[in-house]
């Protein structure tokens, strides 16, 4: 394991707990977390702004170039979309769709990557995402892919947006979520995949705390 800068990446579906264990990891860890699903999220409020549909590839790819997104200082840190703070703003469902749409046009992951790249090289970091482990961090110490049953990973977005919006249907969540996987595992641009080097772990029946602690577990034995 490289002892200069210490590079995590996590990947899987949504509503894995991706963003949970990495959270609880990066504390942890006293190190920097990177949510690459975040800044995609930006992007389609970028897109929804300027009035270019999700269909419009070219558009959306001339707005990527111009487009920079980045994240500030704070525990979580915002994120933002040209310097503004957008973190609340990137939560919906519906901002979450476009950004599944959006990222299936690979002027736009071009561009996101080469930001996340630009951000990991500056030290120790850990990243979730669905295409950290096999394209934007290759090189990580340890490539975990996440994952979970559909109807746990559908309850447990559900519980995260009905947090915001009450009357959000377990219904809708699952369409939702089913809808933004096959969309990420059929893309022809880097689609969600299991690296050939990336360690599985299934969360279900296993609280955040002790996925964490399985993944620590992992991390001194690499380290050893
Ligand atoms: O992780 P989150 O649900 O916030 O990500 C929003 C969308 O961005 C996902 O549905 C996925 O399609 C896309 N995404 C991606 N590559 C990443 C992270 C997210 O394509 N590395």
């Amino acid at each position: 394991m490289s002892r200069e800068s210490l590079v995590i990446a996590i990947d899987g579906p949504a509503g894995a707990g991706k963003s949970t264990i990495a959270k609880l990891l990066a504390d942890h860890l006293g190190i920097r977390l990177l949510d690459t699903g975040a800044m995609y999220r930006a992007f389609a409020l970028a897109a929804q702004r300027e009035g270019i549909s999700v269909d419009d590839a070219e558009s959306l790819g001339e707005l990527a170039a111009r487009t920079n997104v980045s994240f500030g200082e704070g525990d979580p840190p915002p994120v933002l979309l040209d310097g503004e703070d957008v973190s609340s703003e990137i939560r919906s469902l519906e901002i979450g769709q476009m950004a599944s749409q959006a990222s299936t046009v690979s002027a736009v992951r071009r561009r996101m990557v080469e930001l996340q790249q630009a951000i990991v090289s500056t030290g120790n970091t850990i990243l979730e995402g669905r295409d950290v482990t096999t394209v934007v961090a290759p090189q990580a110490d340890l490539k975990i892919f996440l994952t979970a049953s559909i109807e746990e990973r559908a309850r447990r977005r559900w519980h995260e947006i009905r947090e915001r919006d009450p009357s959000a249907r377990l219904t809708e969540v699952v369409k939702d979520v089913v809808e933004r996987d096959h969309r990420d595992y059929t893309r022809q641009d880097s689609p969600l995949m299991l690296a050939e080097d990336a360690w599985i772990v299934e969360s279900f029946g296993l609280t955040p705390v002790e996925v964490v602690d399985l993944i620590l577990e992992r991390l001194e034995s690499i380290a050893r």
